[in-house]
């Protein structure tokens, strides 16, 4: 989908501005590609083992369970815990990934016989309700799954959107998950690309500059003037 950029500095309601800070961070990075894996079934391995580690150690329990022929939830339903854990030893946390991707399994298997075209045919917030009763799964969990495994029109929301938008004043800095959720969603268009990129996007720039200390002086958003109303009441230093 296109959509017509304002010049910067005119947007006053939050849609315009949530569009040209997509459009700003798309001009600075490019498109992003995510979510990186090779198959649908491999995104929702990822969105397990990514849980309070760094990207790279999720890639190498991925690779541990690829190479292993073990990178399908069939597999996992069929392994022992032990067994699981030696693989997914990579990601850290290795009894409880091997525990959630195993509940997973058992879930995917007895709800959707392990078929994601299956998953997809159901309403997605009766996925998301199913998702969030699974052992470790919570919202930013479900929400990658859906949105990247599924193709969902659900927004991600992570540590680096919520800094990042409450210090440019859209959000509060204590607003929950599901306000900050509600927030994007009310203010862009029901897209899964659009949320797909945004996201992505999202990350790349708390990742380099929206630092507990931020780097303003290097960063897109800054240049970009947008809507910057940072922010008495937060210190940087
Ligand atoms: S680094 Fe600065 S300009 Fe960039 S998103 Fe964070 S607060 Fe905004």
């Amino acid at each position: 989908m296109k959509y017509s950029v304002p010049p910067i500095g005119l947007a006053t309601c939050p849609l315009l501005n949530m569009i040209k800070i997509h459009h700003t961070l798309l001009s600075a990075f490019g498109p992003q590609n995510w979510w990186p894996a090779d198959t649908p079934e491999e995104v929702l391995f990822g969105t397990i083992l990514t849980q309070n580690t760094s990207w790279k150690n999720a890639k190498n329990a991925i690779s541990a369970l690829k190479t292993a022929g073990k990178l399908n939830f069939e597999a996992v339903s069929q392994m022992g815990l032990d067994e699981l854990a030696l693989l997914v030893k990579p990601a850290r946390f290795l009894n409880q990934k091997a525990k959630a991707l195993k509940v997973f399994a058992d879930y995917f298997g007895n709800n959707y016989n392990f078929s994601l075209e299956k998953m997809r045919g159901v309403n997605y917030l009766v996925v998301r309700n199913e998702l969030l009763n699974l052992h470790r799964i919570g919202p930013e969990t479900a929400d990658s799954m859906l949105l990247y495994a599924l193709e969902k029109p659900v927004f991600v929301i992570d540590a680096y959107t919520k800094r990042i938008f409450s210090r440019h004043g859209f959000i509060k800095k204590e607003a929950s998950y599901d306000a900050i959720q509600k927030f994007f969603m009310d203010n862009l268009p029901k897209d899964v690309k659009l949320y797909n990129e945004f996201h992505a996007l999202i990350v790349r720039t708390g990742y380099l500059f929206c630092k507990p200390k931020p780097l303003c002086d290097h960063c897109p958003l800054l240049n970009s003037k947008i809507q910057l109303h940072r922010t008495q009441e937060e210190n940087f230093d």
